[in-house]
């Protein structure tokens, strides 16, 4: 593999110090792809100290935004040159079909350029001061040191939110990705060295999330964490986020609500609420896996659901055939598992799925068929909780108020879909629903020009467009007085 298994802090490429090593695992055969140093707090505290240093005493928060922006957009040009490797690796390292990686890196791409574009646009304004002889200026600085924690289901596509903004906006990071899928952000390290960016502006440190995640998000040097993974990690990190009161932006998890009226374009509805799901095995943070179907035609859509998951392509993602390839591990296999039997057991009706697969050339994998519930309702785990597999619930509504109460009925509030061909009733359920996004007649969709983030407990913050920008910058008020003049009150 052509590819530097190492970390990069300060400008160079590094081991462990402890001499650690992890092995990176192919989900498809469990075979060993790479082995990464395997960081920990040494490492971490390292690397916080170059950024601290690059940014307190470097030139990157004082280099013009346009040559920032540059900088950026050239990562991106890079993406595009080496997106056919990127993608092989990010099919590798997860186990996705190489037309949903390819995807991947073009939408990447399209995120450094979009912030390299955005670099120079935000700089700041003037204030119509209510004081004579004075100048009130609103500017935009980096917030300083920012650690980024990512997860693994879209390892580089979640990682390029976060870097992308956070260096058109001129701040210094260290990064840790997850340690079961580190092999794109490496390479992506690799093109960041190569397009110039200084020594400690960007820093990667490989480990586990208890070592190098928990002293990113407790270390004082530290001015911004800005995590994406699930829920209880998130809560971890508010907390010992909280030593320093670091800023906090946090993409956490959800249990996305699809509602599907009867008047909606039926066929159209049926293939979305599939991609909706199903793409990478379900494991999307804003997957659509909690399907509310009007009543009226809840059995038809059930029915022409389950004739199309019955036929789905399991396998590696490197076959043309594919559409759907293997969970991410063992571990987040057996969870899937736990998921589906509790589901059994709280009385839901599985309809299809519900097991692994029996498949011979699909045993060294970690596979799970595509499964459906129905018969759900609002108090089951199987509804309330993310499983982060293939797994859908169904649940029926008979009123549009109904069906808007069932899909804000969540602590999440990510993402929801709305399908209808009726205009006012699509905006009224939009409005109503408690989420950082919601598709009216689509699903899944999302581009680097509008901000996403959740509501409720699905996070803090936001990322992409011009919001995820202003998450890694500081406002400054700068008030100068031009007549200065004693006041005479003391
Ligand atoms: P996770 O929370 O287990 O891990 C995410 C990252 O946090 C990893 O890098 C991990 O090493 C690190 N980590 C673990 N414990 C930590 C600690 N105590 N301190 C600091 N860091 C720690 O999540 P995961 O299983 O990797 O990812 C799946 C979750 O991510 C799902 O819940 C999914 O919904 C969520 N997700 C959300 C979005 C979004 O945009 N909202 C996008 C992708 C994934």
């Amino acid at each position: 593999m052509n590819l530097k298994q190492q970390q990069y802090i300060n400008g160079e490429w590094v081991d462990a110090q402890s001499g650690k090593k992890r092995s990176i695992i192919n989900p498809y055969n469990q075979e060993v792809i790479a082995e990464v140093p395997e960081g920990d707090e040494k490492d971490a505290r390292a690397a916080i100290a170059a950024a601290r240093e690059a940014f307190d005493e470097g030139d990157w928060s004082w280099t013009p935004a346009s040559e920032r922006g540059e900088l950026v957009t050239k990562i991106g040009h890079l993406i595009e040159r080496d997106q056919e490797e990127l993608a092989y690796l990010e099919s590798l390292d997860t186990g996705k079909t190489m037309e949903e990686s390819r995807g991947d890196m073009e939408d990447i791409a399209g995120v450094f350029r979009y912030y390299g574009e955005l670099a120079d646009k935000e700089g700041g304004e003037l204030i119509d001061a209510p004081v004579k002889d004075s100048v009130s200026k609103v500017v935009r600085e980096p917030v300083g040191v920012c650690g980024q924690i990512t997860p693994w289901n879209y390892p580089l596509l979640q990682a390029s939110w976060k870097l992308a903004p956070a260096l058109a906006a001129g701040n210094t990071l260290v990064m840790k990705p997850s340690e079961i899928t580190p092999l794109t952000t490496i390479k992506v390290f690799e093109l960041m060295e190569e397009v110039g960016i200084p020594a400690g502006v960007v820093n990667l440190v490989l480990g586990s999330g208890a070592t190098v995640g928990a002293e990113l998000s407790s270390h004082d040097d530290v001015d911004l964490i800005s995590f994406t993974g699930g829920i209880a990690t998130g809560k971890k990190i508010m907390q010992s986020a909280s030593g320093n009161v670091k800023n906090l932006a946090l993409e956490l998890g959800g249990k996305n609500p699809n509602i599907i009226f009867a008047d909606a374009d039926f066929e159209t509805a049926v293939d979305q609420a599939l991609n909706g799901v199903f793409f990478h095995a379900g494991q999307i943070c804003s997957a659509g896996t909690r399907l509310i179907v009007d009543e009226a035609i809840h059995d038809d859509f059930v029915h022409a659901l389950v004739e199309r998951v019955k036929n789905f392509k399991l396998g590696s993602g490197f076959e043309q055939d594919t559409q759907m390839g293997p969970l991410i591990s063992a571990e987040h296999l057996a969870k899937v598992e736990a998921y589906v039997e509790a589901g059994v057991k709280e009385g839901a009706s599985l309809v299809v799925g519900g097991r692994r697969p029996e498949d011979p050339e699909l045993q060294q994998g970690f596979f799970y068929l595509p499964t459906i519930f129905t018969n759900c309702t609002t108090d089951m785990t199987v509804v309330q909780e993310e499983g982060f597999g293939p797994v859908i619930t169904v649940e029926k509504f008979r009123s549009e108020k109904e069906a808007v109460t069932l899909a804000n009925d969540s602590i999440y509030g990510l993402a929801g879909g709305v399908w209808t061909m009726d205009i006012a009733k699509a905006e009224r359920c939009a409005a109503r629903m408690r989420m950082g996004t919601v598709w009216i007649n689509d699903f899944n969709l999302y581009f680097p020009h509008a901000p996403w983030g959740g509501f409720k407990q699905s996070g803090i913050g936001r990322e992409l467009g011009r919001p995820g920008l202003e998450e890694y910058t500081e406002t400054k008020h700068i008030f100068h007085n031009l007549k200065p003049e004693p006041i005479h009150w003391f």
